[in-house]
């Protein structure tokens, strides 16, 4: 064997004559880019991404250019870069699809809802709730009251109406806490570090889920006596009963998190207290607990409350008096849950009164139009410009009308008032809920933490405070918001915490890049929403508006089973199959390419979804040519071609149907982007390497499998049968293991009928029939699907026990 000397970026190696640049680089560790290449194809050279700089001969493609002695190659310079970064902008400009689907870039979480919708569609509900705690570890609380913007954000809102993905989270949560064992995420070994949380909302109790899963010893410093922040001083039960946040609370505790209660940071404790008692970082989350005031006369009456301090004493178990007659000042969350709950507690007249219309409320729109049901009255246009007295007492408000006005900085009309349109309200209450303000008179004895605006100043990418070791999330650095981006701060914040306690950047990895068809408005005239067939969104099931009023019991019910099921199968599943394993994906990110949404937003070519396991998208197609080559060369097939994009043996709009194709799945495994993808597969959580059951050959193959379902299968590229290579029975034939027909019980015919029996009956039934029999009266096959030590233990049964060599297997070769 010929060797020869090359330097590659200033390192010398040797490599073999014959060998490309590519195959020396790769076998000596340097990692050379590419989208077409394939060690088992001829070098393809369609993509170009494998261009090196090669010293007096410029740009080279590596994956076609032999080694040669005294070679001086740069695989990294910045004239390749240049040229990758060209490449794949241009290769991007004709990729037609969205990497992830619009509900998750919706979702402040992040959430991999595609993902746990799929995972409800087979019934796999304990792994949905696992990969839902990837990124959200109260799925029973906030698919109870989320705002939901991936429903606005969902693709069906095209076809008829957006999935109830909201409703399905909180289903499946339920379920799992239901089952009486819960989920519970694995918990790494202890790391010896102590993190010291301040606030136990939802964006305290995320941080704390996500630093004890990575052996972190976590303890939650809280003002109040129970934990739970809003979730329990704000949101009535009504809309979230306490049990259903105390059950996920115990979740975290139960993984070792400790909450001490009734601890107020500047009161009992301060952060450099905390620093120097050796907790080794600290996170704050104290949320908005301040209300705004009026500042009208007559604010100081009794009678005149805050909204948050109302709510607040309602869920201590109070029942404040107040009255016959509510007005409640404001248009928010607050606002309706002050306004219902007054309801509730007798009230007879509720008055929501807002200084702008319907239109600019920032309350959900379903939870306006509830509190209207439950006979509400809603005041729009007006505002309280005096609070009238009478004893001490207040007897009334009076408002001024408002005209709207062109938009103040919130992007909301702003209201004016229209001079002399005085009114009087006679009320007995008022509940002012014009907003919240985090409460940071702990400020004034701490040194290097910052507020601006009312809020804690952190960085945006790591949440990391001006202090060395202090962190902020949630409410108290956005201002009032939704317990989902407190959520999603508070896993931000836990991440870089503990990137920050390994030595590492708390920065994390670069954003990944992402494509996106476009915005619903963009993509409403589209041929592709017409094919869908229509069906209506699964009604949520409510107690009546009558009955409701009277109590503070929960008003949505949830869903069955079986309309969660019909609900998931509505789910379009937008995102792209391989959105976590997408090879042009990743060079788009590692080449910074930023994201973009396509400008052109129609299909190119028709989606092939005729094939029962593959489904074929030229429109991302990047003519990369491996399935083609692997298809003829490989598996000599031929069923499939590219001119331009990947089409069959009849061309672009053709079914593979129609082609020679055996279902063996190469063209999908060797697919580097997503125009090639395996039907109902699913990102595995963990792999596991096994032999394929089907027949007696012995195919390596690699199953994909979340908690007890298998969701993918490969062939397995270390095994000597078969490299890698499958038969359709072996790379997709999976479902059997969990269907509902398979039989788990045995069957003994009765009367004609199969009845199930025990394991204890059965197995004496067949052992009373064989004593009928011996020697060569016998014969004995075993099932292709036995396993080689089944088949020895057959085997042997049948020489030593029953007397006879008639023994076969029906795949022997
Ligand atoms: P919080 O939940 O406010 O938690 C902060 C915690 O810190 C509290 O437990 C507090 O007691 C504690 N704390 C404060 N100061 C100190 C201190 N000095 N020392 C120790 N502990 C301290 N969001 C939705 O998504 N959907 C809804 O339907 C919804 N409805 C709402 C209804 C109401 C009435 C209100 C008020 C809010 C609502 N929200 C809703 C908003 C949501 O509840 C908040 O955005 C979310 O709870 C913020 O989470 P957080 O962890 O940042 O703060």
């Amino acid at each position: 064997m010929t060797t020869v000397r090359m330097v590659v970026d200033g390192q010398e190696i040797l490599a073999r004559a014959g060998q490309t640049i590519l195959q020396a680089c790769r076998e000596h560790g340097i990692p050379i880019p590419t989208l077409c290449y394939d060690e088992h194809l001829q070098p393809l050279t369609a993509c170009r991404m494998c261009v090196v700089e090669v010293e007096e001969h410029g740009l080279v493609l590596s994956c076609d250019t032999r080694v040669a002695d005294g070679l001086v190659i740069w695989t990294q310079s910045p004239r390749v870069i240049a040229a990758r970064r060209q490449y794949l902008e241009t290769i991007l400009s004709e990729h037609y699809g969205d990497c992830v689907s619009p509900c998750r870039m919706a979702c402040p979480a992040g959430l991999d809802i595609q993902g746990y919708i799929s995972l409800i569609k087979r019934g796999a509900y304990r792994e949905a709730v696992e990969l839902i705690k990837e990124t959200l570890p109260l799925p029973a609380v906030i698919g109870r009251i989320c705002p939901h913007p991936c429903e606005t954000a969902c693709r069906r809102s095209l076809v008829d109406q957006p999935v109830a993905i909201c409703a399905l989270k909180r289903f499946v949560a339920d379920y799992d806490l239901r089952s009486g064992n819960p989920w519970m995420p694995e918990i790494k070994p202890r790391t010896g570090f102590r993190v010291a949380i301040v606030g136990s909302g939802p964006a305290g109790l995320s941080a704390a889920y996500y630093l004890a899963r990575e052996g972190h010893e976590v303890t939650i410093f809280e003002a109040l006596p129970k934990p739970g922040g809003m979730l329990r001083y704000g949101i009535p039960d009504y809309r979230l009963p306490k049990e259903i946040l105390d059950a996920e609370i115990s979740s975290i505790t139960a993984m070792g998190v400790e909450i001490r209660t009734g601890q107020v940071l500047g009161r009992d404790f301060t952060v450099q207290n905390l620093l120097d008692e050796g907790y080794h970082a600290v996170f704050l989350a104290v949320g908005a607990h301040q209300s705004q005031r009026m500042n009208v006369e007559g604010e100081g009456l009794q009678g005149v409350l805050s909204g948050i301090e109302f709510l607040r004493a309602v869920a201590e178990g109070e029942r404040p008096a107040l009255g016959r007659r509510v007005a409640v000042i404001g248009g928010g969350n607050t606002a309706m849950d002050a306004a219902r709950t007054a309801l509730r507690l007798g009230a007879e007249e509720v008055t929501i009164v807002y200084r702008r219309s319907r239109a600019e409320m920032p309350a959900n729109p379903w939870e306006v139009e509830e509190a209207e049901e439950e006979g509400i009255h809603l005041e729009f246009l007006a505002a309280p410009v005096r609070v009238i007295g009478e004893n001490g007492r207040v007897r009334a408000i009076e408002c001024l009308r408002m005209a709207l006005g062109p938009p103040d900085a919130s992007g909301r009309r702003r209201p004016e008032p229209v001079p002399g349109s005085e009114f009087l309200l006679p009320v007995d209450t008022v509940i002012v809920a014009i907003g919240q303000r985090p409460d940071l008179s702990f400020l004034a004895q701490e040194k290097g933490l910052r507020a601006e605006g009312g809020n804690l100043v952190v960085d945006a990418e790591t949440l990391m405070a001006d202090t060395a070791g202090v962190w902020a999330g949630g409410d108290c650095v956005t201002g009032a918001a939704t317990a989902v981006e407190a959520i999603a701060a508070g896993r931000k914040a836990a991440l870089a915490i503990d990137r920050y306690l390994q030595g590492k950047d708390p920065r994390g990895p670069r954003e990944p890049f992402v494509i996106r068809k476009g915005e619903l408005d963009e993509l409403a005239d589209l041929e592709e929403w017409a094919q869908v067939e229509r069906r209506p969104r699964e009604p949520m099931p409510r107690s009546h508006p009558a009955e409701r009023r009277a109590d503070f019991r929960e008003i949505e019910l949830g869903y069955s089973e079986e309309a969660a099921q019909r609900e998931a199968a509505r789910c379009l599943e937008c995102g792209c199959a391989v959105e976590y394993d997408c090879t042009l994906r990743q060079l788009a990110t590692e080449y910074g390419i930023p994201s973009f949404s396509v400008r052109e937003k129609r299909p190119r070519y028709p989606l092939d979804t005729s094939h029962p396991f593959i489904e074929r998208d030229p429109n991302k197609c990047v003519a990369c040519l491996r399935c083609v080559q692997v298809c003829s060369d490989v598996q000599e097939i031929g069923a499939i071609s590219v001119v331009y994009r990947v089409g069959t043996a009849e061309g672009y709009g053709g079914s593979l149907l129609n082609t020679p194709c055996v279902s063996c799945g190469m063209c999908v495994d060797v697919c580097p982007v997503g125009a090639l993808v395996a039907k109902n597969e699913l990102r595995p959580a963990r792999t596991v390497k096994t032999v394929c059951p089907y027949c007696g050959v012995g195919c390596g193959v690699i199953l994909g499998v979340r908690g007890n379902h298998i969701v993918s299968v490969r062939g397995d590229p270390d095994s000597p049968v078969n490299r890698g290579q499958l038969c359709v029975k072996g790379r997709f034939g999976y479902e059997f293991v969990r269907h509902p027909d398979r039989l788990t019980t045995p069957l003994v015919r009765r009367d004609g009928k199969l009845v199930p029996v025990s394991w204890e009956e059965a197995l004496d039934l067949v052992a009373h029939r064989l004593a009928a029999y011996r020697g060569d009266q016998f014969a004995m096959i075993t099932s292709a699907r036995c396993t080689n030590e089944d088949n020895y233990v057959m085997q042997k049964f049948a020489r030593a026990v029953m007397g006879t060599n008639n023994v076969d297997h029906c795949a022997r070769l």
